[in-house]
């Protein structure tokens, strides 16, 4: 079966429909797109036809186009891809003119897009070529341009169309931040025009295009005397406009993402001339970003392997395992969090703390969350009282009858956890998992304490837990697939990202953020400007520089993971320059945002001033100062090294949850797609050459592990060398 099909009833109305018959939600291929092709021609040429109705067979219009298609359109090189997109132009403008004569304007069939639900990326672009475009009334379906979001932009003609239509400013949001909106929100925005009770939807199509006149069928840019919303670039309030776009874009990208600036250029350079040559600009920027590694990495991070993940990519094969009834143990930060997220997904949570006002406590925070969801009109009364009446805040253990999870998020300190773990078990079942959120401490050694080792296991949630998106799942040396697989059934419950990592000090995230924030500390002892630190962390597209991150962590914490690292690693420890500065700081009270003070200044209401002076007059200035690329290089290698050892030693097994972990979990720069991602776009053999420079002058923590020597040595990427293993994509 095709993808599009189309009808013609008694009264000549043609009805194109969409429906992927092996996808549940629409997505564009090139086949397809051809096909929708020789469907208008039909329709334009058959003189029985009056017009035409796009529509979808789903309940949904479509999710845009099938990336990993995009992701492969790199392989032909430029000209194949900038003649694909200016195809695809082609196509979309015969839609636009639909046979109208091109200087009288007359005589063109109308074409009206009909959309059920959710339309984004060309699924919006294909109804922004069309006439009209109504929507049903559905709040549930989102409408909007979400490409910057993988690191490309709309480049079907949505760019050009978009800003025509709206103005520069207002298509700003849509364009720049793939802002999503609802039917009748995009409608105030101008975006689509008509929004109807669902039943109505195709009654209403018909009718409009049965009464449609010559002039309705003449966008406003192939008017004569179009002027652009807002003003072009030329016109003085399009001028403030342009400029003010590229000062925000630049403020908040860095100028690390070639998309935003692409992008930027393509609005500019298409407003100063006629529709066809702003179309012919916008694609030849668009191959310029797919040509670009940065998208070609985001997408196969944050697109295809993200999902891969979260659809069980390493699920061990055992039975649906899907959690009912969970208990928490802890009303903590952490674990009211996790209480929130999974009554927030409809299971049934008991909340465990030592007294009963803590555990209220730990509900009152979800009750806190829901109220913000309220007040920004996403969360209802009702939805509120269900997901509260989810949660049961008790000191009983006696509660945990029939939980088939219990995930323990007590005082990181192993005894407590121990005494924990052996409660837990005598009040559960026989079947139960066991997971602990412990940040810091081996899997291995806390499953000691459990009668089930096989059914022990980490799950770690980041704070804020209703935030962050990763939830890095760590295998201990005796945890068995049931646990893993429970583990992961959680996960795609609570609608988060996966990755699931091998038992070992810190696991993966955290093993590479500590050295990031380090190697800032330490240049700071060294005598490095710590502005210089903060803003090449910034300039590479670290979302924190160090300094802020510690700050924003506390000061204290990273003291308590020193001494219990020390302790743990004796004479191999390698950290005392910077214990030195973060004990210091702690003995100087400046523990951090938490306590306003920090290696930033803050305001008494807790505004982030500035870096603090005082940390100059301990450690001046050095009079040479570092190029911003060897900072750059000291900042990223201290992280990315770790990752490669920690998938040399078998901690990490999938280089893809390396990359996607490395994104969501801590923010690695997103548009390099990941550590992994962005050492094979430097290459091994570079990598290799920048860590002996880095390990002459800094010490041996810069040395290149054995596997990256070899890869460069045989002239191999990650994602080559480890495709025919986890990492196909
Ligand atoms: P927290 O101090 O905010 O909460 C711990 C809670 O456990 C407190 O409410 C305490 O009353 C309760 N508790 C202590 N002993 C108990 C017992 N015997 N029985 C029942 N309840 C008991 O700590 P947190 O920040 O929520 O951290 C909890 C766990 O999560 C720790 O293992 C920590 O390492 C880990 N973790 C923390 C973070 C973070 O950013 N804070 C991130 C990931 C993991």
């Amino acid at each position: 079966m095709t993808d599009f099909t189309m009808t013609t009833d008694a009264d000549g109305v043609a009805t194109i429909t969409w429906d992927v018959s092996s996808k549940s939600m629409n997505v564009m291929s090139t086949e397809a797109f051809m096909a929708l092709n020789g469907l208008i021609d039909q329709a334009l040429a058959d003189g029985s036809v009056k017009g035409v109705i796009i529509t979808s067979g789903k309940k949904d219009f479509a999710g845009g186009m099938d990336l990993n298609v995009i992701a492969q359109m790199r392989a032909g090189g430029a000209q194949v891809i900038f003649d694909g997109v200016m195809q695809m132009h082609h196509v979309l403008r015969k839609i636009e003119r639909a046979g109208m004569d091109p200087k009288t304007l007359k005589g063109g069939k109308p074409i009206v897009a009909a959309l059920p639900g959710t339309a984004l990326g060309i699924g919006l672009e294909l109804p922004l070529s069309c006439h009209r475009i109504i929507a049903a009334d559905n709040p549930k379906a989102k409408i909007g341009l979400p490409e910057i979001m993988v690191g490309i932009f709309p480049g079907a003609g949505g760019t050009t169309r978009l800003v025509r239509k709206l103005g520069a400013m207002a298509a700003a949001p849509f364009l720049l931040e793939g802002k999503l909106s609802d039917p009748k929100s995009a409608k105030s925005a101008g975006i689509i025009d008509e929004v109807v009770v669902p039943d109505d939807l195709l009654k209403r199509a018909k009718e409009w295009v049965l009464s449609a006149t010559d002039a309705d069928l003449v966008k406003a840019w192939d008017a004569k005397g179009y002027k652009m919303p807002g003003g072009a670039p030329y016109h003085p309030a399009g001028f403030m406009t342009f400029v003010g776009a590229s000062a925000m874009v630049h403020g908040k990208t860095m100028g690390v993402y070639p998309a935003a600036k692409a992008l930027l250029a393509a609005v500019y350079e298409g407003a100063l001339v006629p529709f066809d040559t702003a179309l012919k600009i916008e694609a030849r920027h668009f191959t310029s970003v797919l040509m670009n590694p940065s998208s070609t990495a985001m997408i196969r991070s944050l697109f295809i392997n993200k999902e891969a993940l979260e659809k069980g990519a390493n699920r061990p094969k055992v039975e649906e395992m899907a959690v009912r009834k969970l208990g928490v143990i802890g009303a903590g930060m952490m674990g009211a969090g996790i209480a929130y997220v999974a009554a927030n997904a409809g299971i049934e949570v008991v909340l465990i703390d030592a007294a009963q006002d803590a555990a209220d406590r730990g509900k009152a925070h979800a009750e806190g969350i829901l109220d913000k969801g309220m007040k920004r009109g996403k969360v209802t009364a009702e939805k509120k009282a269900d997901v509260l009446g989810r949660i049961t805040a008790t000191t009983d253990y006696a509660a945990l009858s029939g939980v088939d999870l219990v995930v323990e998020a007590v005082f990181e300190n192993p005894k407590i956890k121990a005494e924990v773990t052996a409660k837990v078990e005598a009040a559960v079942g026989p079947d139960c998992i066991y997971a602990t959120n412990t940040s810091t401490l081996p899997i291995t050694g806390l499953a000691a304490a459990s009668g089930r080792p096989e059914q022990f296991i980490g799950i770690h949630f980041f704070s804020p837990v209703d935030k962050m998106m990763l939830v890095e799942i760590i295998r201990g040396k005796a945890t068995g697939d049931r646990a893993v697989a429970k583990a992961l059934d959680f996960v795609r419950q609570i609608r988060k990202t996966p990755i699931v990592v091998n038992d070992a000090r810190f696991f993966y995230a955290n093993r590479c953020i500590i050295p990031y924030i380090n190697e800032g500390i330490r240049m700071v002892a060294e005598g490095v400007e710590p502005a210089l630190v903060e803003n090449a962390a910034k300039l590479v597209g670290m979302p924190l520089g160090p300094l802020q991150l510690v700050d924003e962590t506390s000061i204290d914490l990273g003291v308590k993971i020193a001494k219990a690292t020390k302790a743990a690693m004796g004479s191999d420890y390698p950290d005392e320059a910077v214990d030195k500065v973060l004990f210091w700081m702690a003995d100087e009270g400046r523990l951090g945002k938490k306590a306003n003070a920090g290696f930033y200044a803050y305001s008494d209401k807790g505004e982030r001033l500035g870096l603090w002076d005082g940390l100059e007059a301990k450690y001046p200035l050095d009079k040479a100062q570092p190029s911003l690329t060897d900072v750059q290089h000291r900042l990223l290698f201290a992280q990315v090294l770790e990752a490669v050892r920690a998938l040399e030693e078998g901690v990490l097994t999938d280089i893809r949850e390396g990359d996607v972990g490395a994104i969501l979990g801590w923010g690695f720069a997103p548009w390099s797609g990941g550590p992994f991602s962005w050492l094979d776009m430097i290459g091994a053999p570079r990598a290799v050459d920048i860590c002996r420079g880095l390990t002459a002058q800094f010490g041996p923590r810069f040395q290149a592990p054995a596997l990256l020597r070899e890869m460069a040595e045989k002239g191999q990427t990650f994602y080559d060398r480890f495709a025919g293993e986890k990492a196909a994509a």
